[in-house]
């Protein structure tokens, strides 16, 4: 690529600033600029809902370069900056302070937003969604002791913020539509594990209960749901899903279909504009249909995958997903994709419990666990995902095995 050709990524998430990192790490010395929406350099979401609000971290202990890292890579990193239309046809993009800024190549990592409800004192102060640092600074100096948290779903947000607020001396409620926790992401048999953590920490529940009204004189001051039960609180926190940001993509009128569409090369329908992170659906060969990943591990993957295709290199996207939470002291780790499985298979350790997801032919596309102690397995599990290993059910029952000798006979 020309070191006159401009690099332009909109989005300063980790997939955004990491794309950013390795198109200097790869070589290219033309400009490059970072434009994130937030006031802040960019900064790791992971411990919004779990250090920032039990440790008091700061920001700055969030960031994912140093201080002076786009100084020093001269990477051109604005501030605040609000993009409102991509000019295809001008290659540039449009600023709402009317600035414009040409680009050769142009990176969309735009990231999703809470999902919001449309309910009666949703704008009651005291009603908060979590993801950005200010939200979680906001949210951290609302947990302590004696306050009444009321968390509106049962996914990784509404649990992570359950444990901190737990720890932070807080009674939580967590109010969920789906008859158990973590629907779409964990089987039953590892959400059953967690949902009896919490409740031994004291975490109350409602499953399969509908949220109607928020109210409060001057702050949100109770949640009714449709059953008629009040539930009294001082914070709601809402963690009810996330939607990709694609209107800028729409509105430039590029393929969307929950989410920006690309190949896999993550590549859009504009050859000269690609999208990484949240924000895009790309076809996974490993599942054979295109997939939408809100994770860590895929924004971070993506973003170095991004940028060398953006420099004139072909690699396919095809990495194992990877997503992991933390609650009190259990680990919860999922590589693959269990939706996908046609047979489960589980293993019981001293200090975990492990599901081995099969398809209809007998590969293992999945693994699931939670304890104390998965990190090891679920990484070794990755790995045979990645290989389209074929492991018998017995051996993958049996925990005298060790799962480390199955990826050894799966190499010779
Ligand atoms: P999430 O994990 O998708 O969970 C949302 C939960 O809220 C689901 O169980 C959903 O049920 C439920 N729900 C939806 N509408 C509801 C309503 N009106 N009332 C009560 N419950 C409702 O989303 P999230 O927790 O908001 O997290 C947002 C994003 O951040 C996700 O992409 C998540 O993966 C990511 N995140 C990841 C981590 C991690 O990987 N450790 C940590 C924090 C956040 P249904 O499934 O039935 O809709």
């Amino acid at each position: 690529m020309a070191s006159d050709a401009h690099m332009v990524i909109v989005g300063a998430g980790l997939a955004g600033a990491r794309a950013s990192a390795e198109l200097r790490a790869a070589g290219f010395d033309g400009p490059i600029t970072l434009i994130a929406g937030e006031p802040h350099a960019p900064y790791d979401r992971p411990p919004l809902s779990k250090a920032i609000l039990m440790k008091g971290k700061s920001p700055d202990d969030c960031a994912l370069f140093g201080d002076t890292f786009f100084a020093d890579q001269a990477i051109d990193l604005k501030f605040a900056a609000n993009v409102v239309e991509i000019d295809r046809a001008g290659r540039a993009v449009l600023l709402d302070d009317g600035d414009r800024i040409g680009y050769s190549r142009l990176l969309l990592a735009t990231g999703a937003s809470p999902r919001t409800l449309n309910l009666a004192g949703w704008a009651l102060p005291g009603i908060v969604t979590l993801r950005t640092v200010d939200d979680a600074r906001d949210l951290a100096t609302r947990l302590h002791r004696g306050q009444r948290v009321a968390i509106v779903g049962g996914g990784f947000i509404g649990l992570e913020v359950a444990a901190s607020a737990v720890a932070a001396g807080c009674s939580v409620t967590v109010i969920e539509t789906g008859e158990r926790l973590l629907m779409r992401a964990v089987p039953q048999e590892i959400a059953a594990r967690i949902e009896a953590r919490h409740r031994n920490a004291g975490v109350q529940f409602r499953f399969g209960s509908q949220l109607v009204a928020i109210a409060g004189a001057s702050a949100a001051e109770e949640v009714r749901l449709a059953d008629g039960e009040v539930i009294h609180c001082d914070t709601v926190v809402v963690g009810i899903g996330a939607v990709p940001r694609t209107a800028l993509a729409q509105a430039a009128g590029l393929e969307v279909a929950d989410g920006i569409v690309v190949d896999d090369r993550l590549r859009t329908s504009d050859p000269d504009i690609f999208a990484a992170g949240d924000v895009c659906s790309f076809p996974h060969p490993l599942y054979g249909r295109r997939v939408r990943l809100e994770c860590w591990k895929n924004a971070d993957d993506q973003g170095r995958i991004v940028a060398r295709n953006m420099l004139g290199e072909d690699l396919r996207y095809r990495e194992v997903p990877w997503f992991w939470s933390d609650q009190y002291e259990l680990s919860i780790q999922i590589a693959g994709l269990p939706a996908f499985a046609s047979q489960v298979v589980v293993r019981e350790t001293s200090d975990a419990l492990l599901l081995f997801h099969l398809s209809a032919d007998g590969s293992l596309i999945a693994a699931s666990g939670v304890g104390r102690a998965v990190g090891r397995d679920i990484r070794i599990a990755q790995m045979l995902i990645g290989r389209n290993a074929r492991i018998s059910a017995e051996e993958l029952a049996d925990p005298s095995v060790k799962l480390k000798s199955l990826l050894v006979a799966e190499t010779a």
